[in-house]
């Protein structure tokens, strides 16, 4: 028995796209189906992630017209990672397998059938990795690198060039269910799951329309909370420097007791000042990482739902 596959999109703000792609994502499941590799059950489901156009108007139109098509909306935008997150729940309840992909065209849906072979071939997770990124303006390629390697030195373990193109089993799926956290960075947390995995190779194209939901200042805050939500390492390090500071300072009070009772003290206003500002301003950095901790402690405590479904195309 050829297995069920949902391709999970997240959609935001998607009107310009979507009416595109999404006759390109058929045509794939179709041809799918027609290799046999997969059940004539398969569905593409849509998550309309609370966009603010008429998104979820299309989906909905989308889905009376075929029955391939599938939608779900959230109540309101909870960001990329929790749409997906919803997606792939509610996809877990038809699905054997799930591929997980962006609307916008950038990931080559090609690469499907490899994935979907992969699978077969006993991997529980196969990960989507982009060969290279010379599709992206130079910009965008930099803070991206240098995105991966922060994860990677602040111990968030992540695959490189890896974003959230991914199959993934319903055994994997199962057990997911059971991280319950509310900062949540999906590509940090599949390989703590565990399972046999494969990785399967793509060229990335440029968004067919529409623009960009990431610019610097998001791309920032999820480099961020990947590192906050999977690792201490920050922590350790602010301890670490604090410790090297209190050495260093413990050597100056010697040379400092020293001077003065040989006579030389002199009048440091200067390098008194620069010092005093420089350790304020490392005091409350550390500070601010430490606050981050603990605010993620308060979020996590609360156990808030991560995301509220208010309609469905079909009945449940
Ligand atoms: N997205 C979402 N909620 C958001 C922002 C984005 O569901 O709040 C979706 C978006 O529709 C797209 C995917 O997440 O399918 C990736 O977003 P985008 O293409 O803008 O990011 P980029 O590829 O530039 O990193
Ligand atoms: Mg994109």
């Amino acid at each position: 028995m050829s297995p069920v596959l949902y391709i999970v999109i997240p959609c935001y703000n998607e009107k310009e796209v979507l009416p595109i792609t999404s006759g390109m994502f058929l045509e794939k499941l179709k041809s799918l189906i027609e290799k046999n590799k997969i059940s004539d059950k398969s569905r593409i489901l849509f998550v309309n992630d609370g966009s603010r156009d008429n998104t979820w108007e299309i989906i909905s139109s989308l889905s009376n017209e075929n029955e391939y098509f599938k939608g779900i909306s959230l109540s309101r935008n909870r960001g990329h990672q929790n749409a997906l997150l919803a997606g792939l729940m509610e996809a877990k309840k038809y699905a054997d397998i799930t591929i997980s992909i962006d609307c916008d065209g950038q990931d080559d849906i090609n690469a499907m059938d490899e994935m979907v072979e992969e699978y077969l071939g006993g991997a529980e997770v196969v990960y989507g990795v982009r060969k290279d990124r010379s599709t992206d303006s130079f910009f965008k390629r930099a803070t991206a690198q240098g995105f991966y390697r922060l994860l990677n030195s602040m111990g968030a373990e992540t695959v490189y060039n890896h974003a959230d193109y991914r199959l993934l089993s319903a055994k994997v799926l199962n057990a997911f269910a059971d991280f319950k956290e509310v900062n949540l960075f999906l590509r940090g947390l599949i390989p703590l799951v565990g399972f046999k995995s494969a990785s399967v190779y793509y060229e990335r194209h440029v968004r067919i329309a529409g623009e960009s939901h990431y610019p610097l200042k998001k791309m920032l805050a999820l480099a961020f909370d990947g590192i906050t939500s999977l690792s201490v390492k920050p922590i350790r390090i602010i301890t670490a420097f604090g410790t090297i500071v209190a050495l260093l300072s413990f050597i100056g009070i010697i040379w400092s007791v020293i001077t003065a009772i040989i006579g030389k003290a002199i009048v440091g206003w200067a390098s008194t000042v620069s010092i005093l500002c420089f350790l304020s301003g490392v005091q409350l950095i550390s500070l601010g990482v430490i606050g981050e901790y603990i605010g993620k402690i308060y979020l996590e405590t609360k156990q808030r739902p991560r995301y509220i479904i208010s309609e469905r195309t079909y009945e449940e």
